[in-house]
């Protein structure tokens, strides 16, 4: 289904970004992805590809970094030629902190990791992804039922959907279409280091369809939103998240 395309996707070494690296490679693109610290997560992911007989290629990278999304995006150009599919999933969360305690360089952080990244990979894609190309930004459910103390992360949230909204309408007439997934809690270390076993589980329960997402529940949206099955969904927000709104 994706043979010949040429893929990015940030923060591939973990969680819902392996799933998706190790998706898309499944379907033929060739990936090459980032990662911030995990050198053997990420040797592990790019080892699994290739036993499916796939390509992927991993990057240390910290999109903090103002310059970081740029190198990532031209590494990615040199190593696939051109540039069909961009999935911008990399993200931190933070501690839970009222908003009058929330420092200010932790909402900086957070804004420059998880949205500053964004715009600079989409700009990048703005001007080099070939025609007919695919975006897809994961956002959160946090966007629409914000919960307290996580001010930073829900407005870099926001900032992505918008993001999103903005470049679909300014690349929709080249055949690229811009997506927004969001996933509700899904079980990787993102969500156990934000949260008590407790709330996990009150989550869970609440969840029409009785569990927590997995990491490739998110990754098979996307998969799809980049096929060519979803050459006419363009500017949407997908909401992964078993029946929880
Ligand atoms: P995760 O398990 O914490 O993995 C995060 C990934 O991003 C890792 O590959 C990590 O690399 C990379 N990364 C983190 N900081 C980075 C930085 N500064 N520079 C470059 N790469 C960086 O996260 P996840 O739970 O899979 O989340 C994936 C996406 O889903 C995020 O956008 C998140 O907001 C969203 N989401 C998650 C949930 C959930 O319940 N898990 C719910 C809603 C939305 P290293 O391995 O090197 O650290």
């Amino acid at each position: 289904m994706l043979d010949g395309r040429g893929a990015v996707v940030t923060g591939g070494s973990r969680g819902i970004g392996r799933a998706i690296v190790q998706r898309l490679c499944r379907e033929g693109a060739k990936v090459v992805f980032n990662f911030a610290t995990n050198e053997e997560a990420a040797a592990e992911v790019v080892r699994s590809v290739q036993a499916d007989g796939g390509q992927a290629h991993a990057v240390r990278l910290d999109l903090a970094d103002p310059d970081g999304p740029e190198q990532l995006m031209e590494t990615a150009e040199t190593h696939l030629g051109a540039l069909d599919i961009l999935v911008n999933n990399a993200a931190i969360s933070h501690t839970p902190t009222p908003l009058a305690e929330t420092d200010t360089a932790v909402f900086d952080h957070v804004m420059a990791v998880n949205a500053r990244s964004v715009f600079l990979t989409t700009r990048h894609a703005a001007r080099r992804m070939r025609d007919g190309g695919r975006i897809v930004n994961i956002s959160t459910l946090n966007t629409v039922r914000p919960a307290p103390g996580i001010a930073p992360y829900a407005a870099s949230k926001g900032a992505v959907e918008q993001l999103t909204a903005v470049a679909a309408r300014e690349l929709g007439p080249r055949g690229i279409t811009v997506n927004t997934v969001s996933p509700g809690a899904t079980d990787t270390e993102m969500l156990h280091a934000a949260n008590p076993p407790q709330a996990i589980q009150t989550v869970a329960g609440m969840t029409p369809l009785g569990r927590l997402g997995q990491p490739g529940d998110i990754a098979d949206v996307v998969a799809f939103l980049v096929g060519p099955d979803a050459r006419w969904i363009t500017r949407q927000n997908l909401r992964a998240a078993g029946g929880l709104a």
